[in-house]
C-alpha cells in the first residue's frame, strides 16, 4: 500500500475512532503514515538523500519494479518497521506506559500492508507453484532468508 493510501485510509479511520481515542487519533494517524519510512530508507540507500516526497514516491515504484525483476534483492530486503518483532515491541512499550495509540497505529498499518501482500501472494501462488516473492514479515524470517537460503533465485 502506498504512503498516500495509508494517509487517506488513516484519516477515515481516525474519524471512526475519534469517539474512543479523542485527539489521540492524530498519534494513530501519524504512526500509521510514518511506518513507511522504511521505504524512504530504501530510497536513500539506492538513490541518496532527498526529502522531495513526490520524487521519492515516483522513483520508489521504479526501484521496486527493477528489484522485482531481480527477485533475490527484494526477497532479502529488510523493512525493519514492517516486522512482527517491531509490532510486538510497540505493544510491549504501550502496555508498559499504558498508552496504546502508537501500537494501534502500527497495527493498522501492518494489517493494511499484509492484507495487500497476502492478496498478491495468493494471486501469484496460482501462477507459480512456490513463490518467495515479498519482503520478510519478521526479523527471524529475514535472518533465515539471508543466512540460510542464499541460493534462492
Ligand atoms: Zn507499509
Amino acid at each position: 500500500m502506498k504512503i498516500w493510501e495509508h494517509f487517506v485510509s488513516g484519516i477515515i479511520l481516525s474519524i471512526v475512532l475519534f469517539p474512543i481515542f479523542k485527539w489521540d487519533v492524530l498519534v494513530i494517524l501519524i504512526i500509521n503514515s510514518i511506518v513507511d519510512i522504511d521505504h524512504i530508507f530504501r530510497y536513500w540507500e539506492k538513490r541518496g538523500f532527498s526529502l522531495n516526497m513526490s520524487k521519492i514516491e515516483r522513483e520508489l515504484t521504479d526501484i521496486y519494479k527493477s528489484e522485482k525483476s531481480k527477485r533475490m534483492i527484494i526477497y532479502n530486503s529488510l523493512a525493519i518497521f514492517h516486522t512482527l518483532e517491531m509490532l510486538i515491541f510497540a505493544w510491549i512499550v504501550s502496555w508498559i506506559y499504558g498508552y496504546y495509540p502508537i501500537a494501534i497505529g502500527f497495527t493498522i498499518h501492518l494489517i493494511m500492508d499484509y492484507e495487500g501482500i497476502f492478496r498478491k501472494m495468493y494471486k501469484l501462488s496460482k501462477k507459480i507453484e512456490s513463490s518467495p516473492e515479498g519482503r520478510a514479515i519478521s526479523l527471524v524470517d529475514w535472518f533465515r532468508r539471508v543466512y540460510f537460503e542464499k541460493n534462492i533465485t
